[in-house]
């Protein structure tokens, strides 16, 4: 444990913030995390600590800044965070909604292949976009 927070630390220091205790406790959930979390669904799960809903907003939002985040909106303009690093696979993938109860699940297995192409959008050449893949999950099947 303390040797995550080590690293959690290091991690937020390395990207020019101040390694925050509520900073250090969002990157660790969101580690973790095995699916995207919404700020709703972030401060749900920090609600026994100190920290209020709009701290961990600015948190997720500094750190997606900084790159130690990645939001995506799954098309319900709810912003969704995960964590770039850690046990989460860190490269852009896509992600699979489910068109019947909105489950959301990380397919990092999944790489988005882009061919040259000079006329892709700018967006697609910065590699600033969101790949979603809708069906029916497993449960709604
Ligand atoms: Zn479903
Ligand atoms: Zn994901």
């Amino acid at each position: 444990m303390r040797q995550q927070t080590d690293e959690l630390r290091a991690l937020i220091r390395g990207v020019g913030l101040r390694a925050t205790p509520s900073r250090i406790a969002v990157l660790s959930l969101l580690r973790e995390a095995a699916q995207p979390m919404s700020h709703g669904e972030v401060a749900e799960h920090m609600a026994d600590e100190v920290w209020d809903r709009a701290t961990i907003y600015r948190n997720l939002i500094d750190m997606s800044d900084a790159g130690l985040l990645r939001r995506s909106d799954m098309g319900d303009h709810v912003w969704r965070f995960e964590a770039t690093t850690g046990n989460h696979n860190s490269k852009e993938h896509p992600h699979f909604v489910c068109t019947e109860c909105g489950t959301i699940e990380c397919l990092p297995e999944i790489e988005f292949k882009l061919q040259a192409r000079k006329r892709a959008p700018r967006a697609l050449r910065k590699r600033e976009i969101e790949v979603q893949v809708r069906g029916l999950c497993d449960n709604c099947y």
